[in-house]
């Protein structure tokens, strides 16, 4: 059921129109990875070789990611990776917030089928998109990890990270997203306390 819900909401999103950016971009970038799991990274919106391919996270940033993921003993098809805007923002500029809740039904339905138990926020834009507030990456990584109720009783344990292309420019950031990693193994090892 998951994967004909996640294809039809997939083409319905390619032939959305509802932003400039559909104008501008190559093709949508849906999402990728594993549907039925139970973890779900999000960033904020396609790159340049995102664009060409229209899959999320295959460029430099998405073989951070993929380091990532793999220093804590996951895999890329073990996870299920989305962003925050389905078309590329030129130049690869943050998308606006005009754009963001021009994308924001793809965004809750696309998470409403993936229904995660666990949700690693990639960058600013993805924590301020999730959470609705405006705090800094060093605030919002302090809550780590977090666990949100809602009002089902369902639970979600959230993780803030920095975003892998920040990651590229900011090299020496990598040990502390490496900590939020060791966060998330040891939350999905039900070792934290
Ligand atoms: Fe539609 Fe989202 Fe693309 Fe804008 S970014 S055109 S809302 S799919």
């Amino acid at each position: 059921m998951f994967v004909s819900d996640i294809s039809k909401l997939s083409i319905k999103v390619c032939e959305c129109t509802k932003c400039p950016l559909h104008k501008s971009c190559n093709r949508t970038v849906f999402g990728s990875g594993n549907i039925y799991s139970n973890i779900v990274f999000i960033g904020e919106g396609p790159g340049k070789e995102e664009d060409e391919l229209g899959i999320p996270f295959v460029g430099r940033s998405g073989k951070l990611l993929t380091k990532m993921v793999e220093s804590i003993g996951l895999s890329r098809d073990r996870i299920y990776v989305m962003n925050v805007v389905k078309c590329r923002p030129p130049e690869n500029r943050n998308p606006s917030q005009e754009e963001i809740d021009s994308c924001h039904q793809w965004f809750v339905e696309q998470l409403n089928i993936a229904n995660p138990n666990y949700i690693v926020l990639l960058g600013k834009v993805a924590c301020d998109k999730f959470t609705g507030k405006s705090f800094s990456m060093k605030q919002y990584r302090s809550k780590n990890p977090k666990t949100i109720e809602f009002s089902d009783g369902r639970k979600v344990t959230l993780i803030f990270t920095y975003h892998p292309a920040y990651l590229l420019r900011n090299p020496g950031m990598k040990t502390e997203a490496w900590k939020d990693m060791k966060i998330l193994r040891d939350v999905l090892e039900e070792r934290y306390e």
